[in-house]
């Protein structure tokens, strides 16, 4: 048998699931829905901090340092740029 099943158990409570799809999919809307960083100058939510900070230089304080030639995407980090870069636009094809 080459095939095991394997139980995938969910680190924040008690769910399971054989599928990382499904477990992902739990992890994302049950948990990681709850938008822990807020913005406190508008509504604007999100679960990772990073993306608050990205937000706040953005909308804020105005600093876009970032700006992609593809689209309107703007970023004040490199590292919030780079992947947008990565996974919006190197996802389609590879540049050469
Ligand atoms: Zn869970
Ligand atoms: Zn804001
Ligand atoms: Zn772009």
């Amino acid at each position: 048998m080459q095939q095991e099943v394997k139980h995938r158990k969910c680190t924040h409570c008690d769910y399971q699931t054989t599928y990382k799809s499904i477990m992902d999919r739990h992890i994302n809307s049950v948990h990681f829905g709850k938008k822990s960083h807020k913005c406190t100058l508008c509504d604007y939510q999100t679960a990772r901090k990073y993306y608050l900070t990205d937000h706040m230089n953005c909308k804020h304080l105005g600093i876009r340092k970032y700006k992609c030639n593809q689209c309107d995407y703007q970023a004040a980090q490199k590292g919030a740029f780079t992947k947008h870069i990565n996974s919006v636009h190197f996802s389609m094809k590879e540049h050469k």
